[in-house]
């Protein structure tokens, strides 16, 4: 099989023209360091200050990048991406909470879009952040290893209620709950929850998923413990790979506190680390006929990676839609990989975040600067969006 992730035409199958022109003005703008730099700081001042702005976000990053504000706003988008049988995430992008209330809201609105995939094929996956159902000092605090405070201990547990809540109710609706990974002095306790919740809930198929982030030193060794400490304990092990999204705060916490950099040193390490951690999972995803206990999201707008993990199920004999192995990308990112492994067959999802403009912003800012600090993504998008739009221009002239 081979993949033509420069199909632009299957790709950009769902964009009208105005899409196109929407797309190619904001890659432009995110193109320009500064201007992504002086955006950021005029939008959060301006929401600060309460001035009508929302509108502007609204009609352009927030558009490119959300489904919308409500899972409801969401749907059209869900239905347009599932036409071409590629799946939706629901993500809803609240982050920083800090109320009980707050938790709870989360944690509802979660179920609420599991519950939505009853209705509405192309939501087999859900996800949730951590620090969108805990405190973050708390998180912070079990990381750390030091003793928890009896307040702790109870807010601990009520954060375990709530995982509970949300896993029971994948496992009964045939779904798989996905837990992102956030910045490392906090991912200690996610993880730690992500595996108890893990052994609870996998113990027949892949209900949990944990996050691991290939940007960070180590993670072979981790994944390699995480997959005897499944098999020792009789459970199926779940994971969704990516590269990171936090490095420019990790290295600058890190030289500011005086500790090593968790983050690989360049970029062709990060690549090399998450290549090899595909690698590893890929094998224990085995064969159709002797099947790993294992399931896999392979989370990357990277062509090379997508490339290898498509080829290497079809070597294996998989039918691309009977492997336990997911892509997904982010909702107004990478579409030409996202749409042309549909078309292949493989199962495909992109992570599609919504919920009240101003709660989203950290969402938006994070796109926003990695598709200025990332290079190579944003060339990439504006060439395919180029490409696609002179093909379009020459079809109508022929
Ligand atoms: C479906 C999905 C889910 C995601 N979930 C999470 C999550 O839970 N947690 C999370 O942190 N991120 C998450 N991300 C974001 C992800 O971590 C990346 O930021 C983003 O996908 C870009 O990486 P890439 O593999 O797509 O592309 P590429 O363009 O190949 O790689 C870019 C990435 O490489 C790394 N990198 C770039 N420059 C350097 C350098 N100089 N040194 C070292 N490393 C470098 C960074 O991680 C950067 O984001 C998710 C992404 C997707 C698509």
């Amino acid at each position: 099989m081979k993949l033509d992730f420069s199909d632009t035409a299957l790709a950009f199958q769902h964009a009208s023209p105005a899409d196109l022109r929407r797309a190619r003005l904001l890659f432009g703008v995110l193109a320009s360091p500064t201007l992504v730099s002086v955006g950021k700081s005029l939008s959060l001042w301006a929401l600060k200050w309460r001035l009508p702005v929302k509108g502007l976000i609204r009609a352009t990053v927030f558009r490119q990048f959300c489904g919308g504000e409500t899972v409801a706003e969401s749907r059209p988008a869900i239905q347009r991406l599932w036409n071409a049988k590629v799946g939706s995430i629901l993500d809803y992008s609240v982050e920083g909470q800090t109320t009980d209330a707050a938790f709870d809201q989360t944690v509802e609105v979660a179920l609420q879009t599991l519950a939505l995939a009853a209705h509405e094929p192309g939501l087999s996956l859900g996800v949730f952040k951590m620090t969108g159902i805990a405190p973050h000092e708390l998180l912070e605090r079990l990381s750390s290893g030091r003793e928890l405070a009896p307040h702790e201990a109870e807010q601990l547990q009520k954060v375990r209620a709530r995982i509970r809540r949300m896993a029971h109710f994948a496992a009964k609706s045939g779904r798989s709950l996905m837990i992102d990974a956030e910045e490392t002095w906090i991912q200690g306790a996610i993880d730690q929850l992500a595996r108890e919740a893990m052994m609870e809930f996998n113990t027949d198929r892949v209900v949990v998923m944990t996050t691991i982030q290939c940007y960070r030193v180590g993670r072979q060794d981790q994944l390699r413990a995480d997959l005897d400490h499944a098999a020792e304990h009789g459970y199926c092990y779940g994971v969704k790979l990516v590269r990171g999204a936090y490095m420019e705060k990790e290295r600058e916490r890190a030289a500011s506190m005086g500790y090593p950099s968790p983050i690989q040193p360049d970029k062709a390490h990060t690549d090399a680390e998450y290549d090899a951690c595909l690698r590893l999972m890929l094998e224990a995803v085995g064969t159709p006929e002797q099947p790993g206990r294992v399931g896999i999201v392979v989370g990357t707008h990277n062509e090379e990676s997508t490339r290898q993990a498509a080829e290497w199920l079809v070597a294996r004999g998989w039918n691309p839609h009977e492997a336990p192995v997911w892509f997904a990308q982010l909702y107004g990112m990478s579409d030409f990989i996202s749409f042309v492994l549909a078309h292949h067959g493989f199962r495909v999802a992109k992570y599609l975040p919504f919920g009240p403009i101003a709660n989203v912003m950290p969402y938006l800012l994070r796109r926003a600067e990695e598709n200025t600090s990332v290079a190579g993504q944003t060339g990439r998008e504006l060439m395919m969006l180029r490409k696609e739009t002179a093909r379009r221009g020459s079809a109508t002239r022929k």
